[in-house]
């Protein structure tokens, strides 16, 4: 083992789970063992609650232009240990150093919109009657949760991670046992930057610990990052039990492609979009449509795509389980018919045999019923339909069930007006292949993408991490008594 087993992180301190099952953190760049994750048990969630509960006590109440000193100096902690960080989320999760520094800039800018929250967080104040005020404040939830996926190590922990705290919660966070490491390293940098003991915990596991999560009587609130099966589950296990909770869930998000888009950079986005972090994003591109004759842009989609290399440009998928599943996609849709342009089955990377990898996989003359077309396949490939209108590619867009993303490609102002106002997602792109919102524009999808009222970062997330106080203030004793007075 590369690294010393993981451990869970409770009080501001690093303890050892109280069982002893584990499973392998392997790389998938190479093979590498890199560690072993416990499977904590419920008792090990109690203690994290436990010590949460009781720095809550003095984290919320400690005034937020504090509270967001300490996130001050963890983003100076997070720029200043940024290749570090980056290597650590490229060894666990496979995605290249590039992404990886990418994915750190992206906590960075996460965590300076936390440190903004004070300006965002007044309350309101207004006299309702004479010599009588209301006012409203935000007041934290209490101790809080957040269950994160694989494929962003750093980025989706830091989604919730600096609001919640900033906005006065203490919290339990669940890493993905696939990529435990990175959140590991988080919390060392948070106690570094002055963070109490309490206020940040980490338990490590598997469903069993998200489902102690979602019944544990001390958790006001779960924040949850993963595949819609799974968002589904937490969202109805952690509602039935009266918390709040926000659920983001999986997506197959859509391009349209109109014959007027400029051929190179429709290209240019089309192919990093799929491939980015090997497909293995909720806002990669997985399903284009190609609206009337676009056969060249195609051709470019193509050619853009052969200059992505595995192991160089390109990196691994999480593990041989996805590889094979994400292979056996490609076969399916080539047996029911489809045409592959660009076969991304059985890469291997010299030197690192035992690395997963797929190889950047065009699929052309994709029927909207193919499996490739409806699933979300989360790895290197593009599916493209043909239509010859689009209010049939809009069509094919409304009927998946997910609904994170969808962006349309062309140079007409209001044909690009005519599909935003009809694809059903929750975050659009002109002539961009991933649109992501830039803080303080919050994310979040809808449909199927997303279970759970408002968005889980932006000024949104203050909706979620806090609720409101309302206090009628009356100080005149010549105000009348009748509250209407
Ligand atoms: P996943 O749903 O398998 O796992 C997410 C978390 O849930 C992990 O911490 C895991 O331990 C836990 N978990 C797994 N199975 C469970 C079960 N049966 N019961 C309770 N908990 C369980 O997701 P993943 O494979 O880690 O991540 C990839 C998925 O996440 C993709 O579907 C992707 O689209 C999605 N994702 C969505 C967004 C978004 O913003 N909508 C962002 C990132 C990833």
């Amino acid at each position: 083992m590369k690294y010393a087993p993981v451990q869970n992180y409770i009080n501001g301190q690093f303890v050892n789970a109280s069982t002893d099952q584990t499973l392998p953190v392997i790389s998938p760049l190479d093979g590498t063992v890199l560690s072993a994750v416990p499977l904590s048990a419920p008792k090990d969630l109690d203690a994290a609650v436990r010590a949460a509960k009781i720095a809550f006590h003095g984290w919320s109440h400690t005034p937020i232009k504090e509270r967001v000193q300490v996130l001050f100096r963890y983003r100076h902690l997070l720029e200043k240990h940024l290749q570090e960080l980056a290597a650590l989320v490229s060894e666990e999760n496979g995605k290249t150093i590039g992404e990886a520094v990418a994915e750190i800039e992206k906590c960075i800018e996460l965590t300076e919109f936390a440190t903004s929250l004070p300006q965002l967080v007044t309350g309101e104040i207004l006299e309702v009657s004479k010599g009588v005020e209301c006012r409203t404040e935000h007041a934290p939830l209490g101790v809080v949760a957040s269950i994160v996926p694989f494929n962003f190590p750093s980025m989706v922990p830091n989604w919730t991670i600096p609001n919640a705290i900033a906005l006065g919660n203490c919290m339990i966070i669940k890493p993905s046992e696939k990529v435990p490491l990175n959140v590991g390293r988080l919390a060392q940098l948070l106690k570094e930057a002055g963070l109490p003991d309490g206020v940040f915990n980490v338990v490590n596991g598997d469903s069993s610990i998200v489902n102690a999560i979602c019944d544990h009587p001390g958790i006001a609130a779960v924040s949850f990052v993963g595949s819609t099966k799974v968002a589904k589950i937490v969202y109805q296990r952690a509602t039935h039990h009266y918390k709040r909770c926000l659920a983001l869930g999986g997506a197959k998000n859509h391009l349209l492609v109109l014959p007027d888009a400029k051929a190179d950079m429709t290209a240019q986005n089309v192919a990093a979009s799929m491939s980015g972090c090997a497909g293995q994003r909720c806002m990669a591109a997985s399903a284009m449509v190609a609206v009337g004759n676009v056969d060249h842009i195609i051709q470019k989609i193509c050619e853009e795509a052969k200059k992505i290399v595995p192991g160089e440009n390109l990196g691994a998928v999480i593990n041989k389980e996805s590889k094979d599943r994400i292979e056996h996609y490609i076969s399916e849709a080539e047996a029911q018919g489809a045409k592959i342009l660009l076969d991304g089955r059985h890469t291997t990377v010299p030197g690192k045999e035992q690395g997963t990898y797929v190889g950047p996989t065009v699929i052309d003359y994709v029927k909207p019923d193919m499996a490739v077309a409806k699933e979300e396949i989360f790895g290197p490939v593009i599916s493209i339909m043909r239509t010859d209108t689009v209010d049939e590619a809009l069509a094919i867009e409304n009927a998946n069930p997910y609904g994170n993303a969808a962006s349309v490609f062309t140079q007409n102002g209001g044909m690009a007006r005519y599909v935003i106002d009809r694809a059903s997602a929750g975050m659009i792109g002109v002539n961009v292949g991933v649109p992501v919102p830039r803080e303080p524009f919050s994310f979040g999808g809808w449909n199927e993408s997303k279970f759970g009222v408002g968005d889980i970062t932006g000024k949104s997330s203050i909706e979620f991490w806090t609720k409101l106080k309302k206090s009628t203030v009356k100080w005149n004793p010549e105000a009348g008594v009748n509250w209407m007075s």
